[in-house]
């Protein structure tokens, strides 16, 4: 039997330990880095001659693997290797499926600081952010394991008594999974599990900066005996191989997370029929969000400066969830604002490998959108703290904060996905609600209140896919909190819950008369 869902627990790092076994496993990656990694394809290892070079985005000039690269005819080739496996894949019996996601799991929990280490010198990820990334891929693929095991008995429905009715959830086909670089392996191995679990074949394409990892996954599942062809491996660039693929008429469904621009493209390529084409693709499309944590002016202060900060910079921001907007009653407004910057100056910016708090952010063009951002800040809001970048080595960013931010502000209103946090004082909680509701968005956002009338209220009205109350916005756990938005933030599919796996299955109704 099963033993019962728990999320993978954190490491704590206040233990000397922990600390001894991290650094070893950092040790033992920087080791390994500047490893080449080859495109995989039904089984087979394919070396191009073309690489995506994945760098170390605190010190650019230290390469983390070197990873061949799929061009339209290896995206052809992977295309009909799934096509052909989804074949046999789609008649495994669902918990054969769901206990070779029990072994992967239990693979990466053994080589768990390793797998963090990889998140640190690939994706610039903090160790506890890095732990926690790595903790959720634990977790989606045990929780998925567990989910597909009760979508096996499908959902009781009504029978008359002269027949016997089942409703059975069968896969769709072949999936294009496309993954994102901010939880390049929590997301990429969400993604990838749910859609083989419940029997579909996948075409992988890791973002273009992480694919060291996503090849690191690669090997866990074959260890852990996923047939050849179920899951390929192809990265490659979005207008060459995304784009393809998303047009394939054999493409049956595609799940994405990444940036809006990036979904509603792929939304919109979707939606057209191809020559060959005989069904609707499925879209499960996760996209940005612009969130807003909420202070009242009967709240515990602390707890509200604490939530921001955390939520704000952890990870510089690069968490669809980040808090990038503080809403606050203007009788607490100077206060909470006082204690945010306190924090904020308190906290360190430098190499993720050495326990910094923030690390950098991913990438040239990240760091020149946030520094951007940066400047129009300084028009639209009085910089408090931060503003500067340095990107001589890595990519790194000041945790940065501006006050006095109206509600139309640009800063207000647009995606920055780093380290930048706007600050707008609120008339009333009324107002403060309607402020927060003010965004084409809808992910996360958190309410720090003790009066019990404004919690419900904003149960009501607060319009996002995760609200929580008294506590910050980021840090869904898999199973506790699943996730996911509305509006622009994407379809909805939340992640990590109970309805997630229906998204990668369809409906088919048994009746026999008797
Ligand atoms: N699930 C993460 C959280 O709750 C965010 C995921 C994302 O940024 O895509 O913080």
């Amino acid at each position: 039997m099963t033993v019962p869902y728990k999320h993978e627990p954190f490491t704590d790092f206040q233990l000397e330990e922990n600390v001894q076994q991290f650094q070893q496993a950092l040790q033992q990656v920087k080791n390994e880095l500047g490893k080449e990694y080859d495109l995989v394809i039904g089984g087979e290892r394919i070396s191009t001659k073309d690489k995506i070079t994945s760098v170390n985005p605190s010190n650019t000039s230290e390469i983390v693997g070197l990873v061949s690269k799929a061009n339209q005819a290896l995206a052809e080739k992977a295309m009909q290797v799934a096509d052909q496996t989804f074949n046999s894949w789609k008649k495994w019996d669902a918990e054969v499926r769901a206990d070779i996601l029990f072994k992967a799991a239990a693979i990466v929990r053994r080589r768990k600081h390793e797998f963090s280490a990889y998140l640190v010198y690939e994706a610039g990820k903090p160790w506890n952010e890095a732990d926690a990334d790595t903790a959720e891929a634990i977790d989606f693929m045990e929780y998925y394991a567990r989910q597909m095991i009760e979508l096996k008995k499908g959902y009781p429905i009504e029978s008359r008594v002269i027949e016997k009715n089942r409703l059975a959830y069968i896969p769709l086909g072949v999936g294009v999974v496309i993954s994102p670089w901010n939880f390049a392996f929590a997301i990429m191995a969400g993604m990838t599990s749910a859609a083989l679990v419940t029997g579909n074949t996948v075409l992988l394409k890791p973002a273009s900066t992480t694919p060291v990892v996503a090849a690191k996954f690669i090997e866990v599942l074959e260890e852990a005996g996923l047939p050849a062809g179920v899951v390929n491996f192809i990265p490659g660039s979005g207008s060459e191989v995304g784009d393809y693929l998303v047009d394939h008429p054999r493409t049956r469904f595609i799940s994405f997370t990444g940036s809006r621009d990036v979904g509603v493209r792929i939304y919109e390529r979707a939606a057209k029929v191809h020559e060959g084409q005989i069904w609707l693709k499925r879209v499960v499309a996760e996209m940005g969000g612009k969130d807003t944590i909420i202070v009242d002016n009967q709240a515990d202060l602390d707890l509200a400066a604490e939530s921001i900060v955390k939520s704000a910079f952890g990870f510089s921001g690069q968490k669809c969830s980040a808090c990038s907007r503080a809403v606050i009653h203007e009788d607490v407004y100077d206060e909470v604002l006082e204690k945010a910057v306190r924090l904020t100056k308190e906290l360190t910016v430098g190499d993720p490998a050495k326990r910094s708090f923030m690390g950098p952010v991913n990438d040239q063009s990240a760091f020149d959108k946030v520094m951007s951002y940066i400047e129009i800040g300084k028009k639209e809001g009085e910089l408090v703290t931060g503003g500067k970048g340095d990107d001589t080595t890595g990519y790194f960013i000041e945790p940065t904060i501006f006050a006095g931010v109206e509600e139309t502000a640009r800063i207000m209103k647009e995606e920055i996905f780093g380290p930048v946090v706007a600050f707008c004082k609120a008339k009333d909680f009324d107002h403060a609600l309607k402020i927060a509701n003010n965004t084409d968005y809808g992910l996360t956002g958190a309410v720090i209140s003790n009066n019990r009338e404004h919690i419900e209220k904003s149960k009501e009205e607060f319009h996002v896919g995760n609200l929580y109350f008294n506590r910050g916005c980021t840090g869904a756990i898999v199973g506790y909190h699943p996730f996911g938005g509305f509006n622009m933030s994407g379809t909805d599919s939340k992640a990590g819950g109970p309805d997630y796996l229906l998204l990668f299955t369809q409906a088919k109704l048994l009746s026999e008369q008797l």
